[in-house]
């Protein structure tokens, strides 16, 4: 896949749209892009929607930016380290309360004596002032963001969307330049599959993502994620079919052509796919689906 042109702009905000604006954070890599995406949202008053990662300048950017502005909540798409840690130092300096869908936690309970691979990626610390559930708003002057509880890529995801406006802030439900990590036990496929059922269900046709440019044809970008997950699925489905029982076997064939140093984290997308099709009783295997199980088809 070929990599869309972005113009990360460190350090200053860029205009988006009337009452929109955005503050890439300069934390590039192959996880996050040029770096993520903070907003800010509304004109004298102010809903900031994540502030990023904790680097260091980051709070005097924020604060030379917000001048001398009221900020009425600084919104959280999801508790991963390039996404909200610089919350905490925000909320120390201007006061502002911190509204999320609640802490980290995995989407299923651990299984015993699994270790969890994303505890690193994780920022445990972050406990809201303001509990977010699913159509809950934030107002701030004349704006409303209403959130979404999106689930999947975590399960405490939220998206927002802007009333009486095309626009969403998606997080990184759907992400600007590449596929969105949906792996467990963070993540969960069947969360993820119905949460783009429930942005399909929605007015909203222009995403702001957690990384990357602005999205301007979102609904179609929607389908076409959609539908690469069940192209996926109907990959894994077949392999089984054709006698591959373990995760590596299937990676090596439909991953092919995928630089093999990224094959842990297909084994993992793989993993999210057949724990979602042996919940759904598409496959079989024994104990708790895991990366080193075998998996069958039901007789
Ligand atoms: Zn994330």
């Amino acid at each position: 896949m070929s990599i869309p042109e972005f113009d990360p702009a460190y350090g200053r905000a860029v205009t988006i749209a009337d009452g929109i604006a955005r503050l890439t954070a300069n934390n590039p890599s192959p996880f996050t892009y040029f770096g993520t995406n903070g907003y800010l949202v509304g004109g004298e008053q102010l809903i900031i929607i994540d502030p990023g990662p904790d680097l260091a300048g980051g709070l005097d950017t924020w604060l030379d930016i917000i001048g001398g502005r009221k900020v009425h909540a600084i919104a959280i798409t999801h508790t991963h380290i390039d996404h909200s840690p610089m919350a905490h130092r925000l909320k120390a300096a201007i006061g502002a309360p911190i509204a999320a869908f609640g802490p980290h936690r995995p989407a299923r309970p651990l299984f015993e004596g699994e270790i969890n691979p994303f505890a690193e990626s994780a920022d445990m610390a972050l406990i809201p002032d303001i509990v977010l559930q699913d159509g809950d708003t934030l107002a701030a002057g004349g704006i409303v963001l209403e959130a979404i509880h999106t689930p999947g890529h975590t399960a405490n995801h939220l998206a927002f969307a802007l009333q009486d406006t095309p626009y969403l802030f998606c997080g990184d439900h759907i992400m600007g330049w590449s596929t969105t990590i949906v792996a467990p036990p963070d993540g969960a496929m069947g969360d993820y599959m119905a949460s783009l059922e429930k942005l399909l269900e929605r007015a909203e046709s222009i995403y702001l993502p957690g990384h990357g440019d602005i999205i301007a044809d979102a609904r179609n970008v929607v389908r076409a994620t959609r539908s690469h997950r069940r192209m996926r699925e109907k990959a894994i489905l077949e392999r089984l079919a054709a006698g591959d029982e373990t995760i590596d076997e299937i990676v090596q064939v439909i991953y092919r052509t995928t630089d093999p140093k990224l094959h842990g984290a297909a084994g993992l997308s793989v993993l999210a796919h057949l724990e979602d099709l042996v919940e759904r009783g598409r496959v079989d295997t024994d104990g708790p689906p895991m990366l080193a199980n075998r998996y069958r088809l039901p007789v």
